[in-house]
């Protein structure tokens, strides 16, 4: 039996395997502390719960229009308005089972047979899989300076006939970096110059420290949203800590929406009305919460980058926003008995019980992606542990609960 090349091509994504690993550990009792995860532990808002239980008791739960209800698309235009200081009608918005469907809609619409997607060093995992996926052919442009904010000029030069789209995620994951207001504003003047759609994901955009903005591309355009080839992306996931309810939109001119929705109706017919109605509940519902999160992962950044201070040879750039960060392990991964940054979060998980994702699967070798969603108590202990695995002069085993461990190098 043979398979399609383009499917068996495809890797699976190493933060979902990374977190079904640290499900099985947790589930067998291992106290195993998750730095990987890309979810907030927050409780589900109130409004969204109650607006999902009165959909489920109308006990009307039926196939709903594919491009989204119409009562989800009104707060949604609202939220546009707030956010992007543009008027978004109805056919400008298509909602989708998560922002990562929204964008693989969006790639499979604008995409033919190798066109080349501009995607920026340190990426989101699934960026080059998915445009491979559509056919497309992923450019990865990674800083020159070892910074995660690439200049504009190493941009430009990447450019070709064939480009088709720029993904620009801004507060970015998985460096937490916020691409500055002249480079957002250079990036959208190409794109209206070369004819190069701007594939915004804007998932973290309100989670963003220090009175930093994550400016929105349309701040720099006066086309409107059916003249632009800006393609805004946003979801409940990770402002709301709405992970579970996978509900994801797209808002860019309408012809493409159009196809999105033909794609969509062949695929999904339509989304969950139940979880649609969490994220209108969400988005009509008191704003407080998320600035709550926002504040709360301000503080674990703060936490983190003070007692990343006290581990020796390890570099990490101040997060300007999401809740991750991408310290320098350089000096851990080429040992002899640690070869990358693979090896190195294998290593911690091993030993010290710590889940960490490589800065390999991002395009930053020698990296971690460390992730400070989680509680205050469990980003110390899993940075205590990880301290104590890498020193060299430490004690070879420790206690972790109940469990001894024994490192098992240096
Ligand atoms: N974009 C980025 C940059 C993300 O980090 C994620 C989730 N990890 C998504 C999109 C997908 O969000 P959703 O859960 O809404 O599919």
């Amino acid at each position: 039996m043979t398979l399609s090349k383009i499917a068996c091509a495809i890797h699976p994504s190493p933060t979902v395997a990374l977190n079904e690993q640290a499900r099985i550990l947790h589930e067998r009792g291992e106290p195993v502390i998750h730095l990987g995860v890309g979810e907030p532990k927050n409780k589900t808002p109130f409004a969204a719960i109650l607006s999902s239980a009165a959909k489920l008791n109308t006990g009307e739960v039926k196939y709903e229009p594919t491009d989204g209800t119409p009562s989800l698309k009104k707060a949604i235009i609202r939220y546009t308005e707030e956010n992007y200081e543009r008027l978004a009608a109805p056919q400008n918005i298509i909602i989708s089972d998560g922002a990562k469907q929204s964008l693989w809609n969006v790639l499979f619409a604008i995409l033919n047979p190798q066109d080349e997607v501009i995607v920026l060093a340190p990426y989101w995992v699934s960026y080059p899989e998915m445009i491979r996926m559509v056919g497309g052919i992923p450019v990865i442009v990674t800083p020159e300076n070892g910074s995660f904010i690439p200049t504009f000029e190493e941009i430009e030069r990447v450019v070709s006939s064939s480009t088709k789209g720029i993904i620009v995620n801004n507060p970015n994951n998985p460096s937490g970096a916020v691409y500055p207001e002249e480079l957002i504003a250079k990036i959208v003047g190409l794109c209206e110059n070369k004819g190069i759609y701007m594939v915004c994901d804007d998932i973290y955009h309100k989670l963003v420290f220090d009175g930093i903005t994550a400016f929105p591309a349309y701040k720099f355009t006066k086309k409107d949203i059916d003249n632009s080839k800006i393609i805004a992306i946003n979801g409940v996931a990770k402002l709301y800590g709405m992970t579970g309810f996978r509900i994801g939109w797209v808002v860019a001119q309408r012809n493409l929406v159009e196809i999105l929705t033909n794609i969509q109706s062949q695929t999904t017919t339509c989304v969950s009305p139940v979880l649609q109605a969490a994220a209108e509940g969400a988005l009509t519902g008191v704003q407080s919460n998320v600035e709550a999160l926002r504040l709360s992962m301000q503080n674990n950044r703060d936490l983190l980058m003070q007692e990343l201070r006290s581990f020796t040879d390890v570099l990490c750039i101040r997060p300007q926003g999401t809740f991750y960060a991408m310290p320098n392990f350089q000096a851990y991964c080429n040992n002899g008995l640690i070869k990358n940054s693979v090896e190195l979060s294998e290593f911690l998980i091993r030993n010290a019980l710590v889940v960490t994702v490589p800065g390999k699967e991002f395009g930053m070798e020698n990296h971690l992606r460390l992730s400070y969603a989680g509680t205050a108590n469990d980003l110390m202990e899993g940075l205590d542990r990880m301290k104590w695995a890498l020193d060299p002069n430490a004690p070879s085993e420790i206690y972790i609960g109940d469990r001894k461990v024994i490192r098992d190098w240096m």
